[in-house]
């Protein structure tokens, strides 16, 4: 029996199904310094930042892919669904937490689509302080880090979650590229090119 030591994978992505050059943004060195797991070995994180349809979520995929195959543990949600993971059922909190301990990644997706109460603001500082050095965390969002104060009821906890996951970090910026969805809709002239909407 093969063992799966991943849930709630989304799709199954790898870096060989990846175009390169249609994201100039993604440098495939990083990436392939990435596919070595050397940040897994050493509990880093890794934060991949850009508009929708970039491929951050392919690129977390395809490392918890790579992670699993290599017999890491891996986890995937999205951060509702870790809000929601945590608020909802009878268990303890401190027993789920323990959950999202476990794993050696946990990927977070989709940072940034919802503002967070104060307590899942806390409950998310709680999982990153405690995974810190000890768990990677690859978290995925579309909004800078200069706007995930937005995102908090306080600043202080924004920075205070920011700091911890930065401090042994790589980040990847896909900040200016291009929707991969989208260029299917482009090809099949369902909507303008960028330039043609420019123009007109
Ligand atoms: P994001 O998470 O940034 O919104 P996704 O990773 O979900 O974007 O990408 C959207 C879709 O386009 C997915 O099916 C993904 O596999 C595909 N995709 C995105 N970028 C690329 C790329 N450079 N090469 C191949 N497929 C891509
Ligand atoms: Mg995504």
């Amino acid at each position: 029996m093969v063992k799966t030591r991943l849930a709630h994978l989304p799709s199954h992505k790898t870096m060989a199904d990846f175009d390169y050059s249609f994201q100039p943004g993604v440098d495939p060195k990083q990436i392939a310094e990435l596919l070595t797991l050397r940040f897994i070995e050493h509990a880093e994180n890794v934060l991949l930042l850009g508009p929708p349809g970039v491929g951050k979520t392919h690129v977390a995929v395809a490392l918890a892919v790579e992670a699993i195959a290599k017999g890491y543990t891996a986890y995937f949600v999205t951060l509702q669904q870790l809000i929601d993971y945590l608020a909802e059922g009878n268990e303890p909190v401190g027993a789920k937490m323990r959950v999202l301990l476990r794993p050696k990644l946990l990927v977070i997706d989709e940072m940034g689509y919802l503002p967070l109460d104060r307590q899942a603001a806390n409950w998310l500082f709680e999982l990153v302080s405690r995974r810190y050095e000890k768990g990677s965390i690859i978290l995925t969002s579309n909004k800078s880090y200069g706007d995930w104060s937005s995102l908090f009821p306080e600043v202080a906890i924004a920075s205070a979650i920011l700091d911890r996951l930065l401090h042994h970090s790589t980040t990847i910026n896909i900040r200016g590229g291009q929707s991969y969805r989208l260029k299917e809709k482009r090809r099949g002239g369902v909507i303008p090119t960028v330039d043609q909407a420019g123009s007109s």
